[in-house]
């Protein structure tokens, strides 16, 4: 894909530090980490979010993620991580193609990943499973 910074990554037009790679994803530190250490995995073929990923790359993506949340783990010694995916404008992505951030935390590092919790009424809870279960 023309005028996609991940792409250029992948063909190697635009550096970065990469940690992996196997025939399907790519894995590398973002550029402007929420810890340092933080990184991308993405996959080779350019889809631009979740949905619109086929199902072997969505697959090795989430491999890719596991490994190298390993590697942040025996490499960093973070005591946990945080996988995040934005999909869409309205979610916060910023980058048109899709890529999974694999966080590592450390105690107290002090970064926050929460949302606001709001509450359903009883018949709301069941509409909004009955609304999904039609489509799964
Ligand atoms: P998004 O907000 O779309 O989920 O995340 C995009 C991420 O890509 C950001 O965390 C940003 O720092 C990272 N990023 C954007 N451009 C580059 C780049 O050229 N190189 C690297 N390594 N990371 C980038
Ligand atoms: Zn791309």
């Amino acid at each position: 894909m023309e005028d996609c910074i991940f792409c250029k990554i992948i063909e190697g037009k635009v550096p970065s530090a990469k940690i992996y790679e196997d025939e399907r994803v790519l894995s590398f530190l973002d550029i402007a980490p929420a810890n340092k250490g933080h990184c991308l995995v993405i996959p080779k073929n350019h889809s631009r979010n979740l949905s619109e990923m086929d199902d072997k790359d969505a697959e090795a993506s989430i491999r890719a993620a596991r490994k190298v949340a390993k590697a942040l783990s025996l490499g960093l010694g973070c005591s946990g991580f945080n996988l995040v995916m934005s999909n869409g404008i309205e979610a916060g992505q910023v980058v048109f193609h899709s890529h999974i951030h694999v966080i590592p935390r450390f105690k107290n590092d002090g970064l926050k990943i929460k949302w606001p919790h709001i509450k359903y009424t009883e018949s709301e809870i069941k509409e909004y499973a009955e609304k999904l279960k039609k489509f799964l």
